[in-house]
Protein backbone atom coordinates (compact mmCIF):
# COMPACT_ATOMS: atom_id res chain seq x y z
CA UNK A 1 0.00 0.00 0.00
CA UNK A 2 1.69 3.75 -0.77
CA UNK A 3 -1.53 5.54 0.36
CA UNK A 4 -0.70 7.63 2.93
CA UNK A 5 -3.28 10.27 3.13
CA UNK A 6 -5.11 9.93 7.02
CA UNK A 7 -8.22 9.18 7.54
CA UNK A 8 -9.01 12.74 7.99
CA UNK A 9 -7.97 14.10 5.06
CA UNK A 10 -11.44 14.80 1.78
CA UNK A 11 -10.70 12.49 -0.34
CA UNK A 12 -12.92 9.52 -2.49
CA UNK A 13 -14.19 7.03 -0.49
CA UNK A 14 -14.15 4.70 -4.30
CA UNK A 15 -10.14 5.47 -4.62
CA UNK A 16 -9.09 5.71 -1.28
CA UNK A 17 -7.61 2.12 -1.73
CA UNK A 18 -7.35 0.24 -4.96
CA UNK A 19 -9.69 -2.00 -5.81
CA UNK A 20 -7.77 -5.52 -4.95
CA UNK A 21 -8.28 -8.43 -6.97
CA UNK A 22 -5.96 -10.83 -4.53
CA UNK A 23 -4.50 -14.07 -6.23
CA UNK A 24 -5.75 -17.92 -5.19
CA UNK A 25 -3.92 -18.68 -1.73
CA UNK A 26 -4.10 -20.18 1.35
CA UNK A 27 -2.73 -20.16 5.13
CA UNK A 28 -3.18 -22.96 7.70
CA UNK A 29 -5.70 -21.72 10.40
CA UNK A 30 -5.52 -18.75 11.62
CA UNK A 31 -3.17 -16.86 8.95
CA UNK A 32 -0.44 -14.14 9.16
CA UNK A 33 -0.77 -10.74 8.01
CA UNK A 34 3.02 -11.12 7.23
CA UNK A 35 2.24 -13.62 4.42
CA UNK A 36 -0.84 -11.78 2.62
CA UNK A 37 -0.62 -10.46 -0.83
CA UNK A 38 -1.53 -8.20 -1.49
CA UNK A 39 -0.52 -6.06 2.01
CA UNK A 40 -3.49 -4.96 3.81
CA UNK A 41 -3.46 -1.19 5.38
CA UNK A 42 -3.65 -0.80 9.21
CA UNK A 43 -3.19 2.55 9.25
CA UNK A 44 0.37 2.26 10.33
CA UNK A 45 1.47 4.90 8.02
CA UNK A 46 -1.62 6.98 7.84
CA UNK A 47 -3.83 6.43 11.00
CA UNK A 48 -3.53 10.39 12.83
CA UNK A 49 -4.61 10.44 16.22
CA UNK A 50 -6.55 13.31 17.93
CA UNK A 51 -6.84 12.29 21.48
CA UNK A 52 -10.07 10.68 21.73
CA UNK A 53 -8.66 8.06 24.05
CA UNK A 54 -6.16 9.82 25.88
CA UNK A 55 -4.55 7.57 28.73
CA UNK A 56 -7.17 4.69 28.39
CA UNK A 57 -6.45 1.14 29.17
CA UNK A 58 -7.49 -1.25 26.35
CA UNK A 59 -7.58 -5.13 25.56
CA UNK A 60 -8.12 -6.06 22.23
CA UNK A 61 -8.61 -9.80 21.31
CA UNK A 62 -7.34 -10.73 18.12
CA UNK A 63 -5.27 -7.83 17.98
CA UNK A 64 -2.33 -9.03 15.98
CA UNK A 65 -3.65 -8.98 12.70
CA UNK A 66 -6.63 -7.43 10.08
CA UNK A 67 -8.82 -4.94 11.83
CA UNK A 68 -7.61 -5.67 15.05
CA UNK A 69 -4.37 -4.34 14.70
CA UNK A 70 -5.96 -1.45 12.88
CA UNK A 71 -8.01 -0.87 16.15
CA UNK A 72 -5.17 -1.36 18.45
CA UNK A 73 -2.80 0.84 16.20
CA UNK A 74 -5.49 3.76 16.34
CA UNK A 75 -6.06 3.17 19.83
CA UNK A 76 -2.43 3.79 20.60
CA UNK A 77 -2.46 6.99 18.02
CA UNK A 78 -5.40 8.21 20.18
CA UNK A 79 -3.60 7.83 23.36
CA UNK A 80 -4.16 4.62 24.87
CA UNK A 81 -2.08 2.22 25.94
CA UNK A 82 -3.18 -1.55 24.37
CA UNK A 83 -2.92 -5.16 25.85
CA UNK A 84 -2.54 -7.29 22.71
CA UNK A 85 -4.87 -10.51 22.59
CA UNK A 86 -3.72 -13.53 19.98
CA UNK A 87 -2.75 -16.97 19.39
CA UNK A 88 0.55 -18.43 20.29
CA UNK A 89 1.35 -18.88 16.68
CA UNK A 90 0.68 -15.77 15.52
CA UNK A 91 3.64 -13.99 17.42
CA UNK A 92 5.41 -11.77 14.49
CA UNK A 93 2.50 -10.16 13.50
CA UNK A 94 1.57 -9.75 17.41
CA UNK A 95 5.53 -8.14 17.41
CA UNK A 96 5.00 -6.21 14.27
CA UNK A 97 2.08 -4.14 16.04
CA UNK A 98 3.64 -4.03 19.31
CA UNK A 99 6.70 -2.18 17.59
CA UNK A 100 4.41 0.44 15.47
CA UNK A 101 2.10 0.75 18.98
CA UNK A 102 5.87 1.50 20.93
CA UNK A 103 6.60 3.38 17.64
CA UNK A 104 3.64 5.82 18.89
CA UNK A 105 4.45 6.10 22.11
CA UNK A 106 1.91 3.94 23.59
CA UNK A 107 2.80 0.68 25.49
CA UNK A 108 1.72 -2.68 23.89
CA UNK A 109 1.05 -5.48 26.16
CA UNK A 110 1.77 -9.16 24.74
CA UNK A 111 -1.14 -11.73 25.70
CA UNK A 112 -0.78 -14.88 23.20
CA UNK A 113 -3.43 -17.46 24.79
CA UNK A 114 -6.32 -19.64 22.81
CA UNK A 115 -9.40 -17.97 23.66
CA UNK A 116 -11.64 -21.14 23.30
CA UNK A 117 -10.29 -22.53 26.48
CA UNK A 118 -12.23 -21.18 29.05
CA UNK A 119 -9.64 -20.42 31.70
CA UNK A 120 -7.74 -18.26 29.27
CA UNK A 121 -10.90 -16.17 29.08
CA UNK A 122 -10.32 -14.95 32.82
CA UNK A 123 -6.54 -15.42 32.69
CA UNK A 124 -6.09 -12.98 29.58
CA UNK A 125 -8.23 -10.13 31.91
CA UNK A 126 -6.09 -10.26 34.38
CA UNK A 127 -3.15 -10.30 33.19
CA UNK A 128 -3.98 -7.11 31.34
CA UNK A 129 -5.22 -5.36 34.17
CA UNK A 130 -2.32 -6.10 35.69
CA UNK A 131 0.27 -5.03 33.16
CA UNK A 132 -2.33 -2.18 32.25
CA UNK A 133 -2.93 -1.21 36.01
CA UNK A 134 -6.30 -1.36 34.95
CA UNK A 135 -9.00 -1.47 31.96
CA UNK A 136 -11.20 0.59 30.67
CA UNK A 137 -12.17 -0.65 27.24
CA UNK A 138 -12.39 -4.26 25.81
CA UNK A 139 -12.66 -4.76 22.34
CA UNK A 140 -13.87 -8.43 21.66
CA UNK A 141 -12.61 -8.86 17.83
CA UNK A 142 -11.48 -12.59 17.81
CA UNK A 143 -12.94 -15.05 15.70
CA UNK A 144 -12.33 -18.00 12.92
CA UNK A 145 -14.31 -18.42 9.97
CA UNK A 146 -14.10 -21.49 8.08
CA UNK A 147 -16.07 -21.72 4.92
CA UNK A 148 -18.02 -25.19 4.27
CA UNK A 149 -19.94 -25.62 0.73
CA UNK A 150 -22.34 -28.49 1.81
CA UNK A 151 -23.89 -28.45 5.12
CA UNK A 152 -23.94 -32.34 5.62
CA UNK A 153 -19.75 -31.47 6.30
CA UNK A 154 -20.48 -29.31 8.85
CA UNK A 155 -18.96 -31.46 11.54
CA UNK A 156 -20.18 -31.01 15.13
CA UNK A 157 -16.81 -30.23 16.19
CA UNK A 158 -16.35 -27.14 13.62
CA UNK A 159 -20.01 -25.89 14.69
CA UNK A 160 -18.88 -26.48 18.57
CA UNK A 161 -15.43 -24.44 18.03
CA UNK A 162 -16.46 -21.84 16.01
CA UNK A 163 -18.95 -21.00 19.09
CA UNK A 164 -16.30 -21.29 21.38
CA UNK A 165 -14.43 -18.63 20.05
CA UNK A 166 -16.68 -16.29 18.42
CA UNK A 167 -19.41 -16.04 21.25
CA UNK A 168 -18.93 -18.27 24.19
CA UNK A 169 -14.91 -16.53 24.62
CA UNK A 170 -17.17 -12.76 24.25
CA UNK A 171 -18.93 -14.46 27.40
CA UNK A 172 -16.65 -15.60 29.57
CA UNK A 173 -13.86 -12.56 28.82
CA UNK A 174 -16.86 -9.85 29.00
CA UNK A 175 -18.13 -11.44 32.17
CA UNK A 176 -13.95 -10.80 33.86
CA UNK A 177 -13.55 -7.74 32.70
CA UNK A 178 -16.37 -6.34 34.30
CA UNK A 179 -15.16 -6.98 37.99
CA UNK A 180 -12.35 -3.87 36.68
CA UNK A 181 -14.26 -1.57 34.21
CA UNK A 182 -15.17 1.65 36.45
CA UNK A 183 -18.30 3.88 35.07
CA UNK A 184 -17.38 5.55 31.71
CA UNK A 185 -15.75 1.64 30.41
CA UNK A 186 -16.81 0.58 27.47
CA UNK A 187 -17.05 -2.65 25.26
CA UNK A 188 -17.23 -2.86 21.40
CA UNK A 189 -17.59 -6.48 20.24
CA UNK A 190 -16.71 -7.12 16.14
CA UNK A 191 -19.99 -8.75 14.62
CA UNK A 192 -20.71 -8.76 10.47
CA UNK A 193 -22.59 -7.72 7.60
CA UNK A 194 -23.49 -11.63 7.64
CA UNK A 195 -25.15 -11.10 10.98
CA UNK A 196 -28.36 -10.34 8.67
CA UNK A 197 -27.12 -11.50 5.20
CA UNK A 198 -25.99 -15.07 5.62
CA UNK A 199 -23.39 -16.48 2.75
CA UNK A 200 -24.80 -20.19 2.10
CA UNK A 201 -21.10 -21.57 3.14
CA UNK A 202 -20.70 -19.99 6.48
CA UNK A 203 -23.69 -21.33 8.62
CA UNK A 204 -22.18 -21.50 11.88
CA UNK A 205 -19.88 -18.17 11.19
CA UNK A 206 -23.11 -16.30 10.78
CA UNK A 207 -24.87 -17.69 13.44
CA UNK A 208 -22.03 -16.59 16.15
CA UNK A 209 -22.53 -12.92 14.72
CA UNK A 210 -26.30 -12.90 14.73
CA UNK A 211 -25.54 -13.52 18.05
CA UNK A 212 -22.84 -11.20 18.94
CA UNK A 213 -24.96 -8.50 17.70
CA UNK A 214 -28.15 -9.77 19.54
CA UNK A 215 -25.99 -9.99 22.51
CA UNK A 216 -24.30 -6.56 22.69
CA UNK A 217 -28.12 -5.01 22.14
CA UNK A 218 -29.48 -6.59 25.75
CA UNK A 219 -25.77 -6.57 27.67
CA UNK A 220 -25.77 -2.56 26.27
CA UNK A 221 -29.20 -2.10 28.45
CA UNK A 222 -28.29 -4.04 31.29
CA UNK A 223 -25.10 -2.13 31.67
CA UNK A 224 -25.71 1.29 30.81
CA UNK A 225 -27.14 2.04 34.56
CA UNK A 226 -23.98 1.31 35.59
CA UNK A 227 -22.22 3.72 32.99
CA UNK A 228 -20.69 0.86 30.77
CA UNK A 229 -21.56 1.35 27.57
CA UNK A 230 -21.82 -2.10 24.59
CA UNK A 231 -21.90 -1.28 20.97
CA UNK A 232 -20.79 -3.41 18.19
CA UNK A 233 -19.33 -2.32 14.59
CA UNK A 234 -20.31 -4.92 11.79
CA UNK A 235 -18.07 -4.86 9.09
CA UNK A 236 -18.70 -5.86 5.39
CA UNK A 237 -15.57 -7.75 3.57
CA UNK A 238 -12.47 -6.73 4.24
CA UNK A 239 -8.92 -7.88 3.60
CA UNK A 240 -7.62 -9.50 6.28
CA UNK A 241 -5.86 -13.41 6.98
CA UNK A 242 -9.00 -14.42 8.20
CA UNK A 243 -9.89 -14.83 4.59
CA UNK A 244 -7.28 -17.34 2.98
CA UNK A 245 -7.60 -19.55 6.14
CA UNK A 246 -10.59 -21.17 4.45
CA UNK A 247 -12.42 -18.02 5.17
CA UNK A 248 -13.74 -17.80 1.82
CA UNK A 249 -13.68 -20.48 -1.01
CA UNK A 250 -10.07 -19.96 -2.47
CA UNK A 251 -11.89 -19.11 -6.22
CA UNK A 252 -13.63 -16.43 -4.84
CA UNK A 253 -10.58 -14.52 -3.68
CA UNK A 254 -10.07 -12.51 -6.59
CA UNK A 255 -13.49 -11.10 -6.57
CA UNK A 256 -13.08 -10.66 -3.06
CA UNK A 257 -15.66 -6.90 -2.00
CA UNK A 258 -16.19 -6.27 -5.71
CA UNK A 259 -19.87 -6.50 -5.28
CA UNK A 260 -20.39 -3.80 -2.24
CA UNK A 261 -21.70 -0.14 -3.55
CA UNK A 262 -18.12 0.78 -3.49
CA UNK A 263 -16.75 -1.77 -5.60
CA UNK A 264 -13.78 -2.82 -3.72
CA UNK A 265 -12.83 -4.82 -0.46
CA UNK A 266 -12.34 -2.67 2.69
CA UNK A 267 -9.32 -1.77 4.63
CA UNK A 268 -8.78 -3.16 8.37
CA UNK A 269 -7.75 0.58 8.96
CA UNK A 270 -10.95 1.88 7.52
CA UNK A 271 -12.86 -0.12 10.50
CA UNK A 272 -10.90 1.79 12.89
CA UNK A 273 -12.19 4.79 13.40
CA UNK A 274 -15.58 3.04 14.36
CA UNK A 275 -14.50 1.02 17.13
CA UNK A 276 -12.67 4.73 18.39
CA UNK A 277 -15.38 6.62 17.99
CA UNK A 278 -17.61 4.06 20.14
CA UNK A 279 -15.01 3.67 22.79
CA UNK A 280 -14.30 7.07 22.63
CA UNK A 281 -16.55 9.19 25.55
CA UNK A 282 -17.72 11.75 22.45
CA UNK A 283 -20.60 8.74 22.31
CA UNK A 284 -21.42 8.82 25.29
CA UNK A 285 -25.20 8.01 24.29
CA UNK A 286 -24.23 5.89 22.11
CA UNK A 287 -25.50 2.06 23.25
CA UNK A 288 -26.46 -1.37 21.72
CA UNK A 289 -26.08 0.31 18.53
CA UNK A 290 -24.56 -1.67 15.34
CA UNK A 291 -21.92 0.66 13.48
CA UNK A 292 -21.88 -1.24 9.76
CA UNK A 293 -18.87 -0.41 7.89
CA UNK A 294 -19.44 -2.49 4.89
CA UNK A 295 -19.00 -0.89 1.68
CA UNK A 296 -22.66 0.24 1.49
CA UNK A 297 -24.60 -2.78 1.61
CA UNK A 298 -28.10 -1.93 2.73
CA UNK A 299 -28.51 -3.60 6.73
CA UNK A 300 -31.52 -3.54 8.66
P1 LIG B 1 -7.84 -11.77 11.50
O1 LIG B 1 -7.54 -13.17 11.18
O2 LIG B 1 -6.79 -10.77 11.26
O3 LIG B 1 -8.28 -11.64 13.02
C1 LIG B 1 -8.92 -12.65 13.72
C2 LIG B 1 -8.10 -12.91 14.96
O4 LIG B 1 -8.84 -13.75 15.84
C3 LIG B 1 -6.79 -13.64 14.71
O5 LIG B 1 -5.75 -12.74 14.44
C4 LIG B 1 -6.58 -14.38 16.02
O6 LIG B 1 -5.65 -13.69 16.82
C5 LIG B 1 -7.92 -14.31 16.70
N1 LIG B 1 -8.34 -15.66 17.10
C6 LIG B 1 -8.93 -16.61 16.33
N2 LIG B 1 -9.11 -17.71 17.07
C7 LIG B 1 -8.63 -17.44 18.31
C8 LIG B 1 -8.53 -18.19 19.52
N3 LIG B 1 -8.99 -19.45 19.61
N4 LIG B 1 -7.96 -17.60 20.60
C9 LIG B 1 -7.49 -16.33 20.52
N5 LIG B 1 -7.57 -15.59 19.42
C10 LIG B 1 -8.13 -16.14 18.33
O7 LIG B 1 -9.17 -11.40 10.71
P2 LIG B 1 -10.15 -10.13 10.78
O8 LIG B 1 -10.92 -10.20 9.53
O9 LIG B 1 -9.45 -8.90 11.15
O10 LIG B 1 -11.16 -10.56 11.95
C11 LIG B 1 -11.41 -9.76 13.09
C12 LIG B 1 -12.89 -9.84 13.44
O11 LIG B 1 -13.65 -9.19 12.42
C13 LIG B 1 -13.44 -11.26 13.54
O12 LIG B 1 -14.33 -11.34 14.64
C14 LIG B 1 -14.20 -11.42 12.25
O13 LIG B 1 -15.26 -12.34 12.39
C15 LIG B 1 -14.72 -10.01 12.06
N6 LIG B 1 -15.14 -9.72 10.68
C16 LIG B 1 -14.25 -9.74 9.67
C17 LIG B 1 -14.68 -9.47 8.37
C18 LIG B 1 -13.75 -9.49 7.20
O14 LIG B 1 -14.23 -9.40 6.06
N7 LIG B 1 -12.46 -9.58 7.37
C19 LIG B 1 -16.03 -9.16 8.14
C20 LIG B 1 -16.91 -9.14 9.20
C21 LIG B 1 -16.46 -9.42 10.47
MG1 LIG C 1 -4.04 -12.94 13.23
Amino acid sequence: MTEHNDQLTFQNPVTRFPSISPPEQHQPEPGLDRDLEPKTDRGEHSYRGTGRLEGRKALITGADSGIGAAVAIAFAREGADVALSYLPVEEDDAQEVKRVIEASGRRAVLLPGDLSEPDFCTVVVERAVEALGGLDALVNNAGRQIAVTDFADLTDEQWTSTFETNIHAISRVTRAALKHLPAGATIVNSASVVAYMPPPTLLDYAATKAAINNFTKGLGQQLAPKGIRVNAVAPGPIWTPLQVSDGQPKEELPEFGKSTPLGRAGQPTELAPAYVFLTSPESSYVIGETLNVNGGMPTP
